[in-house]
């Protein structure tokens, strides 16, 4: 996470020094009006770069995945974005519209132009109208959307329609602060940062629009067989890829759509890469279309696997791990309990699964993963013992703080463990994540 701030802060910094780099300072005479001339278009810009960086990692960048930790990770600091640039739109239409209201009020003078001052040029003069009109639609529109984005009832296969709207809606606010823009911006640094920030974003929100997003990533295959774990609500499904795959890590995750069904959805691949074209996944029912999906699976269906993303890899500077699956969240140490014994190289790890549902077939296929691993495994029932905290951990395995922390599991969870362990002196790096939610 100090990676995705550092990031965050990383843009908003670049962008303010541009501005600051760019503006004309001689002209400023202070007062409301000076203010609100360097305001609004700082706002704006902040807005559109927050928007233009959000818009970039929605379209999938592999090419970053290693440097922000994965693309579950892009996903948090595209919600970061996106919320920082809705903030900045607010400002925006404040201060564009504060002053106006106390004028009207009567507790504001109107602007007066200075004297002698040479009146901005203002290159697409005919169409300032229409951008300010369209601009301020778009603002309305935005505020609805990331209402709705945020609000978490708000189902996921209609935040997912409504969310692509966005990608229109930068394209719109883009006309809006290309020609409002100050013309001068154009030929200093803040314009230079902007061309290449609206180019590459526009193309990013193309492929979004045309549901291109992730294209070259896809791969076809066939479900080859499924059992739905009664206990736990996990369905196995076996997957045989009928075009070549590019291999996996343990622990990478893909997004599955199978045929006749609307979207796809992001699973861990809870098998290691043997170079045999077979994957498995374990998809827990917790929502209208996991609920759904061992009613409507057939053997033979065909699907689109997208992928492999992610970085939850168990690469790590010390040589012990400790591993804390919960639930459904023990699908990544399956898949590296595979792996470590297609490797044939015995790691030294211990795995505490923790769940309240328990299915004698799945714990039967974790403890068998775990015995050819050589892997040191502890099944939690919580429902008899209770929820995991540090302190049951500690009394299990007093030397933990020996061991780099791999965590996958319910958010909760997580930041208790993470904040708990961080008390005791974990370093940050230390404690590794996968996270399952994207929204
Ligand atoms: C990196 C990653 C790995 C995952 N691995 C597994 C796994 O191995 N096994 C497993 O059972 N679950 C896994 N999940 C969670 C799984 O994707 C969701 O449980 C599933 O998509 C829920 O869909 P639903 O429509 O049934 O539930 P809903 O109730 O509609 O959604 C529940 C939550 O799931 C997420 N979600 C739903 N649909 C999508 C979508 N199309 N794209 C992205 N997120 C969505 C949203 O956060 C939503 O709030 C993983 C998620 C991520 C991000």
């Amino acid at each position: 996470m100090t990676r995705l701030k550092l990031v965050f802060a990383a843009i908003a910094l670049l962008v303010i020094a541009a501005w600051l780099g760019s503006v004309d300072w001689s002209l400023m005479s202070g007062g409301i009006w000076s203010a609100r001339g360097l305001l609004v278009p700082l706002t704006g810009i902040l807005a559109m770069a927050f928007m233009a960086a959000a818009i970039l990692l929605a379209a999938r960048p592999v090419q970053v995945e290693s440097a922000l930790g994965g693309l579950d990770k892009f996903y948090r600091l595209h919600k970061w974005l996106g919320i920082a640039a809705v903030i900045m739109t607010v400002l925006h239409w404040l201060v564009e519209k504060a002053p106006k209201w106390l004028v009207e009020l009567g507790l504001l003078a109107p602007r007066q132009r200075v004297a002698g001052a040479a009146a901005e040029p203002r290159p697409f003069a005919d169409y300032r109208d229409l951008a300010s009109d369209l601009g301020e639609g778009a603002f309305y529109l935005l505020l609805a959307l990331a209402a709705l984005a945020l609000w978490r009832r708000f189902p996921y296969h209609l935040f997912f329609k409504t969310h692509r709207v966005m990608a229109v809606l930068y394209l719109v606010l883009t006309f809006h602060a290309i020609v409002l823009t100050p013309a001068s911006y154009w030929t200093a640094p803040i314009g230079l940062l902007m061309i290449v920030l609206f180019t590459v974003a526009a193309v990013a929100a193309g492929l979004s629009i045309f549901g291109r997003i992730g294209k070259t990533h896809r791969f076809a295959g066939e479900v080859t067989d499924f059992h739905l774990h009664e206990g736990n609500s996990v369905l196995d499904v076996g997957v045989k890829l009928t075009t070549a795959w590019p291999g996996h890590a343990a622990g990478q995750f893909a997004f599955l759509k199978f045929e006749g069904t609307e979207r796809a959805h992001p699973f861990t691949i809870s098998s290691g890469w043997a170079n045999t074209g077979r994957l498995a996944f374990s998809i827990k029912g917790i929502g209208d279309y996991t609920r759904r999906l061992p009613a409507i699976i057939k053997v033979g269906q065909a699907i689109t696997v997208e992928g492999p993303y992610g970085r939850f890899d168990f690469g790590s500077a010390a040589g012990r791990q400790l591993w804390i699956a919960g639930g459904v969240g023990i699908t990544p140490f399956i898949a590296r309990m595979e792996a470590i014994t297609i490797a044939g190289q015995p790691q030294d790890v211990d795995l505490i699964y923790s769940t309240g549902a328990l299915d004698d077939a799945f714990v039967d296929e974790v403890r068998s993963a775990a015995d050819a691993a050589g892997v040191r495994l502890q099944i939690v029932d919580t429902g008899k013992a209770g929820l995991v905290d540090l302190a049951k951990l500690a009394a299990w395995l007093p030397d933990w703080r020996c061991a780099d922390v791999w965590f996958c599991g319910p958010s909760k969870f997580g930041d208790s463990l993470y904040n708990a362990m961080r008390a005791e002196g974990l370093p940050a790096d230390r404690f590794h994540r996968e996270l399952f939610e994207m929204r």
